[in-house]
């Protein structure tokens, strides 16, 4: 019997998970990471509390069976559990004081108009006829534009895009407010269609998180591939020819039969040596932003009255002169755990964090969904056919819920399925 292939699986993500556990019964699998764990945005930090361990997550935290199938699948497959939390979500304007939940947005006219003030009135307003419009809108094909063209055509007001829009998409698409305007608007409605319908602001979405936190899932992936698995290893070079690729990093050079390029578009671009053309075109463009997310435990960045906290609570104030929206996860409800110690994830904040409060801080890059990033979608998996090299990562869309599932964990696991899959139709195997 001739031995298995030999696969280079470059980025411990899940895209590259997603690849090498698809890969698992037909090839040799060396899973290389820069970092000193497996995971990427899987990244969960455990401490000890309340007489046990908590799983923290600091990225990737939340999914639903709906627009995370195939994600879901691994789930069932591997016995990962998970846990449905008690969605909603908090505004709050440290300028002027508003402060409203999702509960806020589903009642009637009549309950908001006797109930509060004007500027929350306005506010309900137009978000109700933002998602009636928007949704008729793309029914018809008229929202291939950016968001921010979107708005101005449908003469939306500041205060619903500071009071609503900017904030809820800061979290969707982990992007700081200036990008938002950027994304296109059918990407952020079709989002908004799938998470939306039985309550404005995804209330009664069945959102969920992974039981002991996302690295309970990655341990699983981890002994069902049992790869090589080479920690604080970056690939400095891909090298690719017609019999294989060449892998190198700081211990030399290395030859594998196939690789899998499980990193983001623009590291990809970085390390890929003589691209092909279809390479070339797809990754020159994409983009990219930086944020600095500390997980702690400073409860001042939230509004004093905590019976208002929420899982997401979105922040909006004015610093210098300028403008600043944020977003905090609360991580006790989203996890669903009981514990003394409040646990919070903030990406960007715009107020300093306590040092002595500060767990741990990560740098994380997440891909800028703007046209350029739609349009290549069209044609994004034909990039991996017949090539010795295959690149996957959330750039690319799942195929199963169409061009705007981009950037999400469905999209990166869904881009490591159908890399190994056309590795597999590659190499004969079914
Ligand atoms: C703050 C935040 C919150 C998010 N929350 C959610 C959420 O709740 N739900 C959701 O669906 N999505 C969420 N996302 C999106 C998330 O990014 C994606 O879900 C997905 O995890 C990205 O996976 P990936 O495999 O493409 O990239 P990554 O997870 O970033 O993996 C890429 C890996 O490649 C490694 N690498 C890079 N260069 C090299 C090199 N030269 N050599 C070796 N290794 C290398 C990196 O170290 C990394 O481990 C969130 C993102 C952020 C930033």
């Amino acid at each position: 019997m001739s031995a298995k292939p030999s696969i280079a699986v470059i980025g411990s993500g899940v895209a590259g998970l997603s690849a090498a556990y698809g890969l698992r019964a037909h090839a040799s699998i060396t899973l290389f990471e820069r970092d000193d764990r497996v995971g990427g945005h899987a990244s969960t930090v455990e401490v000890e509390d309340a007489g046990g361990t908590l799983g923290l997550d600091t990225a990737f935290i939340v999914f639903n069976a709906p627009a995370y199938p195939n994600l879901t699948k691994l789930f069932d497959e591997l016995g990962v559990d998970s846990l449905k939390l008690r969605s909603g979500f908090n505004f709050f304007d440290l300028d002027d004081g508003m402060q409203y939940g999702s509960e806020q947005l589903g009642l009637s006219e009549d309950e908001v108009t006797a109930r509060y003030p004007d500027g929350f009135q306005n506010t309900w307003r137009e978000v109700r006829r933002f998602h009636e419009e928007a949704r008729r809108d793309f029914l018809r094909k008229r929202t291939d534009l950016p968001m921010g063209e979107y708005l101005d055509r449908g003469g939306y007001s500041e205060a619903f895009r500071h009071g609503y829009f900017i904030l809820l998409c800061t979290a969707v698409w982990s992007v700081p407010a200036e990008l938002i305007w950027e994304l296109p608007a059918t990407t952020v409605i079709a989002f908004f269609m799938a998470h939306d319908e039985g309550g404005l602001g995804g209330r009664e979405v069945d959102w969920r998180t992974v039981a002991g936190g996302s690295i309970s899932y990655v341990r699983k992936v981890i002994a069902a591939v049992d790869p090589k698995v080479r920690l604080n290893e970056p690939v400095t070079e891909i090298h690719q020819d017609e019999d294989g690729v060449v892998v190198t990093t700081a211990a030399g050079t290395e030859r594998f039969d196939y690789a899998v390029v499980a990193t983001h578009a623009d590291q990809a671009r970085d390390l890929l040596q003589n691209p092909t053309p279809a390479q070339q075109q797809l990754l020159e463009p994409l983009r990219y932003n930086a944020s600095n997310v500390e997980l702690h435990t400073d409860a001042s960045v939230l509004p004093v009255d905590r019976s208002q906290w929420r899982p997401w609570n979105y922040g909006k104030v004015t610093l210098d002169g300028q403008l600043r929206t944020y977003v905090t996860y609360y991580l006790n409800q989203l996890h669903g755990f009981t514990s003394e110690q409040d646990y919070f994830v903030s990406p960007d904040s715009p107020f300093p964090i306590a040092n002595e409060k500060v767990i741990k801080t990560f740098h994380y890059e997440h891909p800028i969904i703007d046209l350029a990033m739609r349009n290549a979608q069209q044609t994004i998996y034909r990039v991996n056919e017949g090539t010795r090299l295959k690149l996957c990562g959330s750039y690319f869309h799942s195929k199963q819920q169409y061009y705007d599932q981009i950037g999400s964990h469905e999209a990166a696991f869904s881009s490591g399925m159908e890399a190994a899959a056309q590795l597999r139709r590659e190499l004969g195997a079914t």
